[in-house]
């Protein structure tokens, strides 16, 4: 009897060590910068909301996994993945060769394309003024990246975000805003005097990063994400939060 007792509590122990095994590996960590609408954004509850929210929710859900977000600047997501610090980064990220050194990519979820916002009354009318110009963008990213490099660094300034690049255009301290169309068309929309020049500077496509040593979890993902673009899943949430022209 003594010994059924000394195995059964062993069992016990044993099945609440697996249980909270379970329970922490089940959890999806994923980064993001919530100020990229329509891509990821607060809500009123200040619940992390939008289309990476949600794709990221679903494929955590395929994968049997809960989903947490963590938001931080968007110039410490590659190092907060590949540190661990995160298990994923979806923040409307543009896969590039040089974040290719840091991170794995995803198979693509989205196209993103670099625009220039002006205010309405803007002498700016296409790519080729911008010489010479202010060219508010947000810090790290691809519209900063490749601004410098075809205009100077002096040519721009870096704020932390989009908000606060396209509040710099308002006060007039940049002459344009370059960004991402998605959130450009958000800020616009939101804010009266600006427009989106017709011309498009870049074309990209977004993915989820990795670390480089989560490949199992980088294919886990990638065929929980190819299942849910095939079942229509991935489409009627980009369609939720875009609407077709
Ligand atoms: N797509 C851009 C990039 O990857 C901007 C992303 C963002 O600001 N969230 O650099």
């Amino acid at each position: 009897m003594k010994r059924f007792l000394a195995l059964a509590l062993v069992l016990v122990m044993a099945l609440a060590f697996v249980g909270c095994g379970e329970t922490s590996e089940n959890v999806l960590t994923m980064g993001t910068n919530a100020a990229f609408p329509p891509y990821e954004m607060v809500d009123e509850n200040n619940n992390i909301i939008g289309i990476d929210a949600e794709i990221a929710a679903a494929v955590a859900k395929k994968m049997g996994m809960k989903l947490e977000i963590k938001d931080m600047a968007f110039e410490s997501l590659i190092t907060a993945v590949s540190s661990g610090a995160v298990d994923v980064v979806l923040a409307g990220m543009t896969v590039t060769e040089e974040r290719k050194e840091s991170v794995n990519f995803s198979d693509s979820y989205a196209t993103g394309i670099q625009v220039v916002i002006v205010t309405e009354d803007s002498a700016i009318a296409s790519i080729d003024d911008l010489v010479g110009k202010k060219i508010g963008v947000q810090s790290g990213t691809t519209g900063d990246i490749y601004c410098a490099g075809d205009y100077g660094e002096d040519a721009v300034s870096r704020y932390d975000n989009g908000a606060l690049a396209v509040q710099a255009l308002l006060n007039g301290q940049v002459d344009c805003v370059v960004i991402d169309n998605e959130p450009a068309k958000a800020f616009v929309t939101a804010n009266e005097g600006l427009k989106i020049l017709g011309t498009e500077y870049i074309t990209e496509e977004y993915a989820a990063a990795f670390g480089k040593e989560s490949t199992e979890l980088l294919d886990n993902f990638n065929k929980a994400l190819s299942e849910l673009k095939a079942d229509g899943t991935i489409d009627a949430i980009i369609g939720k939060y875009i609407k077709a022209e």
